[in-house]
Order: structure tokens, then sequence, then C-alpha cells
């Protein structure tokens, strides 16, 4: 039942030009909230809420042509790409490519902020199941009230 009820999700960057949507009963690959560096300082925030999903379920409906991307990761390690609205610089979706069992699974990597919905985007199924990179984190963790596992 939970299943019919299911529908792709929308989403899109500060202006709004760029709309994204995700398909209906994807789950999400990861999610969680990353400390590191690269990711605080790409996004201008203590903390960073990402979901990555299996790039075959993720695309840009609207405003393409707006994307543009930088990274500043070795693009030999996971080929990682931040893309980005240019017309209001708001981040819109990583791409990367992860490997499982020796073989690359290509993800693309977004953020329940810019869900259209605020109900899907804090649901459980787009909650955060971990904090990763805790060791770089820029915020005292202890003041986070969560049972959250710590990597
Ligand atoms: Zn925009
Ligand atoms: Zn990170």
């Amino acid at each position: 039942m939970e299943n019919a009820k299911q529908k792709d999700i929308y989403g899109r960057c500060y202006c709004g030009s760029v709309r994204f949507s995700i398909a209906a009963g994807t789950k999400p690959h990861w999610a969680g909230y990353c400390h590191c560096k690269d990711c605080r300082q790409a996004n201008a925030a203590p903390l960073y809420q990402y979901i990555y999903v299996k790039k075959q379920y993720f695309q840009i409906i609207e405003g393409k042509q707006l994307l543009r991307w930088y990274t500043r990761a070795d693009p030999n390690i996971n080929n990682l790409k931040r893309f980005f609205c240019e017309r209001c610089g708001s981040k819109v979706f990583n791409s990367v490519t992860a490997k499982k069992a020796d073989r690359d699974v290509e993800l693309c990597g977004t953020f329940p902020s810019l869900f259209d919905d605020p109900v899907i985007a804090t649901s459980a199924t787009w909650s955060p199941r971990m904090h990763v990179h805790s060791d770089q984190s820029f915020m005292d963790l202890s003041l986070l009230q969560d049972d959250l596992p710590r990597h």
C-alpha cells in the first residue's frame, strides 16, 4: 500500500530555474551528514546533509543549461563533480562514481533541503543514517542529540 501512494520527488535550486526529480520508490544509496572540509566549504555550511541515489533515478527536468560544476577533489579517486546553478549559485547535485564489489556504480547526490515537499524531505526514507568525517567537524558534535553512528 505504501508503494502505491509513492510519487516522484521534485526539488529545485534557490532561484527555481533548475529543477530535478527522483523516481517514485527510489531508496537512497547513502543518506547522512558529511562534516568534511570540502563539503563544508563547497556548501558554506557547518555540515552538509546529503542523499545519494543511483544515477538512473535522478533527472534534471528544467534548467539543465544553467548547470555548472566545480570540484577540487582528485578526479582519479571517485570523479566527484559538484553541480550548481549559475544564476543563483545554489548547489543542485553531485555526481560520483563509487566502487561496489569491483563494479562502478554511478550515483547522483542531492540535498533534502532542496526538496519541494518538506514532509518528504524529513521522512524516514530520506533522513540521515550516519555522520561521516566526524573527525573533521566544525561543530561540537556532543551538542547534537542523535544516536546516529559517527564515522
Ligand atoms: Zn538557481
Ligand atoms: Zn564531505
